[in-house]
């Protein structure tokens, strides 16, 4: 494990980051305790994903993190986790949940960050469904640097299509399409003959008020991040795999980049001063 111990400088960029407002006790400097297969590949991966409902965004998340071998962070588990532990954080949201809302950004923005100084996100992490508002955005960026953002871009009628048709079966829940796969028998589970709903969440009014509060919330921020020039544009019509060999795509392309401004080796004499450290180094 040497080899993952010699890496140079990533896990410390990210270290500095983490470490600012936070506690010391949230460091783990100089140990080895959380090893990557592919350490090398992993640092430095902080990836957000926007997409609409029903676009595949869950399950490209999912295939991500699985494959960077960095943690998926959700603003939803993240609230549900809070308020479960009855933290004094957890708590103000519940107060919060109470009255049908989110809660501030700064709120949000404080357990976002608290979430990624924990050492599993010490080698990045893919961010899904934060930030969620342009004040989210900005106190993030104070607190750290995201890398790429991925957008995935869908034709909203293609996804009030899916929707709509699905049918769900009300006893064994398989899933139907009525163009896509639809069943044998109108109305009917081939599997255990029975009836086929269209859930409400379905319904072609919701599905549409979904997508419009989606592309509100989300202009400004597909805004902010392209001017940016951290975003990437995913099509989303072609298919999981299609979706999935794309953000692949932008991500080693991130990577390249990264490892042409960041050399892998030891930093050369006369060097050192552009290496981020959380120790501040005393001029001679
Ligand atoms: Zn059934």
């Amino acid at each position: 494990m040497t080899r993952v111990r010699a890496l140079p400088m990533p896990t410390n960029v990210h270290l500095a980051v983490a470490g600012r407002g936070l506690g010391p006790s949230e460091h783990l400097p100089g140990t080895n305790k959380y090893p990557l297969p592919n350490a090398i590949a992993a640092a430095e991966m902080k990836l957000i994903v926007f997409g609409p409902p029903s676009a595949g965004k869950g399950t490209q998340s999912q295939k991500l993190a699985q494959k960077y071998g960095i943690p998926q962070v959700a603003t939803g588990d993240l609230l549900r986790e809070a308020v479960a532990k009855k933290t004094p954080l957890g708590m103000k949201i519940q107060s919060y949940l109470d009255q049908g809302k989110l809660g501030p950004d700064d709120l949000i923005v404080q357990l976002m960050t608290a979430r990624i100084s924990r050492p599993d996100c010490r080698n990045g992490y893919l961010l899904d469904g934060f930030p969620r508002t342009i004040g989210q955005a900005l106190a993030f960026d104070r607190m750290t640097d995201i890398d790429l953002v991925l957008n995935i871009v869908v034709d909203f009628e293609l996804l009030v299509d899916r929707s709509v048709g699905r049918r769900i079966c009300k006893e064994c829940a398989a899933v139907y399409h009525v163009s896509f796969n639809p069943p044998a028998v109108e109305g009917i589970c081939d599997k255990c003959g029975g009836q086929l709903i269209q859930r409400k969440d379905d319904k072609e009014e919701t599905v549409r008020h979904r997508l419009d509060v989606y592309s509100e919330q989300t202009a400004p921020l597909i805004e902010y991040y392209r001017q940016k020039g951290k975003l990437v544009d995913i099509d989303g019509s072609v298919g999981i795999d299609g979706v999935f060999q794309q953000m692949v795509a932008a991500i080693e392309r991130l990577k390249k980049r990264n490892s042409k401004k960041q050399p892998k080796s030891a930093p050369r004499k006369g060097e050192q001063r552009s290496r981020p450290s959380t120790v501040p180094k005393k001029a001679p």
